[in-house]
């Protein structure tokens, strides 16, 4: 029996980094300043230039920044804000916890992301519903970049603001420019099993205007004004601890090269399995953080278990999307579902990290190939 592989692989990237993180914690522990302290901006300046990004304000997590975002945006009771209904939870989590009311749009029938035809058709179930259309969120399922062309032109159609949710997608890229700067306003999360992870919890929000951005920063420390014991808004406690900063400071040093990685591993996961089970697909120009490797199989939980039996980890995302889950169920969402609904049934990540060898690759695809029914899709 082989040794079992690893999803996603940290302990490699530890070994890389570990002796100048070790060092960036001990400078943060002797200067001290462990509430915005110097990292924080350093950080900020850095994912900047990385992300093109003209605005970057870090936060406490992925769910802050989608939250600070809303706020930002002034969203409240009676507005609806559409939203895929294939992602995780925190992206209609931020939008109910403000009070209003998630929309849930379909995936494209072919991809994991949001589809613009069911943005449309869940702005007019809003509509209907006596709900006031505020913004869009789409999400960059897996890394790959939403199709923000075809978003904005509805939202400049509607008036509606955009927040890219690029939690799993920093580092990806399209045509138009690098993912933090495809979208007035893009949230990302910093979480370990993240493209780019810290030690903890942690997230940005990234913006293209200076007034919003000042927004944010004030909202991240409860909404303080000028002077701190004037809070001129209702905010939260949101900011970044400085170790996590220091140490993501650190990981963006070898986060181009991670993201080339991830590269080669997707083009060989191609390589050896397009014949047998659907593999994911990007449009032409677009570039993929591949925060996940994720086909589309038949029989998908026989396959998963017979790849756990030979040593091989895998995961669903996600096995039930929103608008079928307990909490979410009661709001409103497009007429069709269908593409979500057979997503969540063929669905399966494979093990996906910069440092997966391509001999473990080559394991993997062949127990893939001895297990997959035949082509689906
Ligand atoms: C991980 C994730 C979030 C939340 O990030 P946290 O840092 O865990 O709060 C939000 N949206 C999507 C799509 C995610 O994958």
């Amino acid at each position: 029996m082989t040794a079992p592989l690893a999803f996603i692989d940290l302990a490699a990237q530890r070994d890389r980094v570990a002796a100048e993180i070790d060092a960036a914690i001990a400078v943060v522990l002797d200067h001290g300043k462990f509430i915005m302290g110097p990292e924080v901006a350093q950080l900020e300046a850095e994912l900047g230039e990385f992300t093109g990004a003209a605005h970057t304000i870090t936060c406490a997590s992925g769910t802050d920044a989608l939250v600070l975002a809303l706020l930002a945006h002034g969203v409240g009771p009676g507005d609806a804000v559409v939203v895929p209904t294939f992602t995780f939870a925190s992206t209609a989590e931020a939008v109910a916890l403000l009070g209003a009311t998630p929309v849930f749009a379909d995936n494209e029938p072919d991809g994991f992301n949001v589809d613009p035809a069911s943005v449309e058709a869940a702005l007019v179930v809003a509509a209907d519903a006596d709900l006031r259309p505020v913004g869009i969120i789409p999400v960059d399922l897996f890394g790959l970049p939403a199709d923000y062309p075809a978003i904005d032109a509805i939202a400049t159609e509607h008036g509606l603001w955009v927040v890219a949710d690029a939690a799993q997608s920093l580092g990806g890229a399209t045509a138009e420019g690098r993912v933090g700067s495809l979208a007035d306003v893009s949230t990302t999360s910093f979480f370990p099993a993240k493209p780019l992870g810290c030690y903890g919890d942690g997230g940005a929000v990234f913006c293209q205007d200076a007034a919003f951005d000042g927004v944010l920063r004030s909202l991240r420390v409860h909404g303080q004004g000028s002077d701190k014991y004037d809070n001129v808004r209702i905010g939260i406690n949101g900011r970044l601890d400085t170790l996590q900063a220091a140490i993501l400071l650190v990981k963006l040093g070898i986060f181009a090269d991670e993201i080339e990685r991830r590269q080669t591993v997707a083009r060989r996961y191609e390589e050896l399995l397009e014949d047998v089970v659907v593999t994911p697909t990007a449009p032409e120009g677009s570039g993929s953080a591949w925060a996940q490797y994720t086909i589309r199989v038949a029989d998908r939980d026989r396959v998963a278990a017979g790849l756990r039996d030979r040593g091989i980890p895998t995961a669903v995302y996600y096995p039930r999307p929103l608008h079928r889950q307990t909490a979410y169920a009661a709001f409103p969402a497009a007429p069709s579902m269908a593409s979500s609904e057979q997503a969540a049934d063929e669905v399966l990540s494979l093990p996906m990290h910069p440092y997966l060898a391509a001999a473990d690759q080559e394991r993997i695809a062949a127990a893939v190939r001895e297990l997959a029914p035949r082509l689906v899709g």
